[in-house]
């Protein structure tokens, strides 16, 4: 168990740490998952690559998340050691041969994702025929307010995906559908879009499709990307479920960004100033890989133990990873109080997804020192008010 502490000020007044921490936040965690859980028409499958941190999947299990959406039989093989009674769905549009016959054979996992004819074919010959399985056709949507277009990479399009689902159905297998419409979607409409070509597809195929999946995508809040909120999303989705009219469905969702952003946020140690350059102890090779497309930016808040900041003049600083390479450098300046200096502290907010999942040990820097904290990152009337 990690410690607890009631303010990540504490953290810093406790361990006045000179290595990254990352804070989590049991109760928002818990509290996010249970909304997500309460609002959607059907099953919440967390993304366990966005944050497969242990005790953060147990908050969200707390908060009543029973489903997990695996893409490797690592992340299945994990799901099962820590919840042994959950369900993993390995939904990956190319798998390797071996990654389906463990999960088939070993995890008796039964939901599959396919977007092309070849993936049917191997999970045919790597699960022995058997037939009790569910095929999900992952079908490519338009681009539509997402910062990361996921179906460049995945996904059939509409008469492909048609075509394809005639055939999983024709094979006895419940066929199923599923999309992405890119992570960090920040307009409900993404969603509207993609399930009116559902329901072209479906009809066109004629197959009576037992399941609809509606993937990720949930914006997360950020300084620069305030996506709607999470209540707008579902009501446009619920809508649209309305709208197909298929009481016979069950549907499906796969949020990993959404559930886990808000509810952890990082420390880290500002370990040398030259002018408006600040060097820290994490940089693009650990937690904060997600800003290097420059599209997505933490709120920061700065911290000192001894004395008060200057309220009254801030500068737009340059932040320095840890590591030797010239890439490790955020590409946004930040703004922070004019008079930070070495030994000040700047936490990260809303740092929970893709974080410490995408961390890596370059140059020998690791972020991995875990603590719980019990106050919220400050986001007060959808800003990021920073208090020092
Ligand atoms: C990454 C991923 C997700 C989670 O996406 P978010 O944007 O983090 O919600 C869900 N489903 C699939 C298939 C993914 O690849």
């Amino acid at each position: 168990m990690p410690r607890h502490f009631d303010t990540t000020f504490d953290v810093v007044k406790e361990l006045k740490p000179s290595y990254p921490v990352y804070c989590l936040r049991p109760n928002i965690l818990r509290e996010t998952a249970q909304r997500f859980v309460d609002m959607f028409p059907g099953d919440v499958l967390y993304a366990v690559k966005c944050n497969p941190h242990p005790e953060v999947m147990r908050y969200l299990h707390e908060g009543g998340v029973r489903h997990f959406d695996t893409a490797s039989p690592d992340e299945i093989a994990l799901v099962r050691r820590q919840f042994p009674g959950m369900k993993s769905y390995f939904m990956h549009p190319v798998k390797s041969r071996d990654g389906i016959r463990s999960a088939h054979r070993v995890f008796g996992i039964d939901h599959y994702v396919i977007d092309t004819e070849d993936e049917l074919k191997k999970i045919r010959e790597e699960t022995d025929g058997d037939t009790n399985l569910k095929i999900h056709v992952r079908l490519a949507t338009p681009p539509a307010g997402a910062i990361y277009n996921l179906s460049a990479k995945f996904g059939a399009r509409p008469m492909a995906a048609a075509e394809l689902l005639k055939q999983v159905d024709a094979l006895g297998y419940e066929a199923g559908l599923c999309f992405h419409v890119g992570s960090q979607c920040t307009t409900a409409n993404g969603y509207r879009i993609a399930i009116e070509l559902i329901r072209q597809v479906v009809d066109f195929s004629g197959v009576k499709v037992k399941h609809i999946d509606v993937g990720g995508g949930f914006p997360g809040q950020y300084m620069n990307q305030r996506g709607p909120a999470l209540e707008e999303i579902m009501d446009e989705i619920k809508d649209c479920i309305r709208w197909l009219d298929m009481p016979e469905t069950t549907f499906m969702c796969e949020p990993g960004r959404a559930l886990v952003s808000s509810g952890v946020s990082l420390i880290t140690q500002v370990q040398l100033r030259k002018e408006d350059q600040l060097f820290i102890n994490d940089g693009v090779y650990g937690s904060l890989s997600e800003t290097v497309t420059g599209q997505l930016r933490y709120p920061v808040r700065p911290m000192r133990l001894k004395g008060e900041f200057d309220p009254e003049e801030t500068l737009d600083f340059t932040i320095y990873g840890p590591t030797c390479d010239n890439m490790d450098v955020l590409p946004a300046t930040v703004n922070l109080p004019a008079d930070i200096r070495e030994g000040d502290w700047i936490e990260f907010g809303h740092i929970g997804a893709y974080s410490n999942a995408l961390a890596t040990n370059f140059n020998g820097f690791h972020p991995e020192v875990q603590v719980t904290v019990g106050e919220a990152f400050p986001f007060v009337d959808g800003e990021f008010p920073y208090v020092a």
